[in-house]
C-alpha cells in the first residue's frame, strides 16, 4: 500500500479541488501536508478537516504569481516541519476569450502569471531547498490534456499548460544528478470548481467525452498524485501522466 509517512508536502491550490482532494489523501497516508492558497480561509479549513480526521496539516497563503510569495510558502514548510520532501504546483486558474477578442493585459499576462510562472517558480523554489537538504525529493506539477492540444477559447491556459509540460521533462533532466524527481498531471476533466463554473449543458458535453461518461472526481486524480510522491514510482522520472478517464484516446 502506497504510504508517505513522515514526509512533508507543499500542496498548492490546496483549498479547492483537485488540490484539496490530495491533501486529504496524502495526510491519509501519513505525510505531513503545508496547504497554501490564495485563499487563506479555504485553506485552514482544508487543514482543519485533516486534524479532525487525526492527520496533521499546516495552512498558509501564497500568490503563486509571486515568487518571493513561493519561497516564502517553502520556507513556511521548513519551519513548521523541518523539511520540505515534496511539492504539488497545482494552483490555476481557466477560462479565456476567442483570440481575435483578446486584450493581452486581460486575457494573456494574468493567466500566464499564475498557470506557468507559478508552476515554475513552484519547481525553483522547492528543488533549491531540496539541494541544501543533500538532494531527493519529489515535484508534481498539474498540466491539462489542453497542454497537448488546442480547444476552444483555451489560447493562454493551453499554452501556460504546454509550458508545464516542457518544465517538467527539462527539470527532471536537470535535477536527476540531484536525485529529485519531477512528474506532471493531465486531468481531462475533473469535477471541481474550474468546471462547475460552466453552464449544465456544457458540462454534460465535458462528461459524455470521456469515456465512463462522467467526469473524473478529484479524490480519483488525488489517488495517482499520492502514488507519485510516494517510493512506488521512484521508476517515473519526467514522466507526463494522463489522468483524463479516457479523453486523449479519441
Ligand atoms: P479549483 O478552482 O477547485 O482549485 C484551484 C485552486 O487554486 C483554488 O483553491 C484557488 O484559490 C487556487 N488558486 C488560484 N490562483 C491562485 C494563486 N495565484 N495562488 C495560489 N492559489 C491560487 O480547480 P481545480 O480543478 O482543482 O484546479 C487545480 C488544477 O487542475 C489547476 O491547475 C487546473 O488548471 C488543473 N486542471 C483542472 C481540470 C478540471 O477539469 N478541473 C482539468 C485539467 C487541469
Amino acid at each position: 500500500m502506497t504510504t508517505l509517512t513522515d514526509k512533508v508536502l507543499l500542496i498548492t491550490g490546496g483549498a479547492s479541488g483537485i488540490g484539496r482532494a490530495t491533501v486529504r489523501r496524502c495526510a491519509e497516508k501519513g505525510a505531513r501536508v503545508v496547504v497554501a492558497d490564495l485563499n487563506l480561509a479555504g485553506a485552514q479549513s482544508v487543514a482543519d478537516e485533516v486534524a479532525a480526521a487525526g492527520g496533521t496539516a499546516h495552512a498558509v497563503a501564497v500568490d503563486v504569481s509571486d515568487f518571493a510569495a513561493v519561497e516564502q510558502a517553502v520556507q513556511s514548510a521548513v519551519d513548521a516541519f523541518g523539511q520540505l520532501d515534496g511539492i504539488f504546483n497545482n494552483a490555476g486558474i481557466a477560462g479565456g476569450k476567442p483570440l481575435l477578442d483578446h486584450d493581452p493585459a486581460r486575457d494573456y499576462h494574468p493567466m500566464i502569471r499564475v498557470d506557468q510562472d507559478g508552476v515554475y517558480y513552484g519547481i525553483l523554489a522547492a528543488a533549491r531547498q531540496f539541494v541544501k537538504q543533500g538532494g531527493g525529493g519529489v515535484i508534481v506539477n498539474t498540466s491539462s490534456i489542453y497542454g497537448e492540444q488546442a480547444a476552444e477559447l483555451s489560447f493562454t491556459y493551453s499554452a501556460a499548460k504546454a509550458a508545464v509540460i516542457s518544465f517538467t521533462r527539462s527539470a527532471a533532466y536537470e535535477l536527476a544528478e540531484h536525485g529529485t524527481r519531477v512528474l506532471a498531471i493531465t486531468p481531462g476533466r475533473a469535477n471541481t470548481a474550474i468546471i462547475q463554473q460552466f453552464p449544465q449543458h456544457l458540462r454534460e458535453l465535458f462528461a459524455s467525452e470521456q469515456l465512463r461518461n462522467k467526469m473524473t472526481e478529484p479524490e480519483e486524480i488525488a489517488n495517482v498524485v499520492a502514488f507519485l510522491f510516494s517510493e512506488e514510482s521512484n521508476a517515473m522520472n519526467g514522466t507526463v501522466v494522463n489522468v483524463d478517464d479516457g479523453y486523449s484516446v479519441f
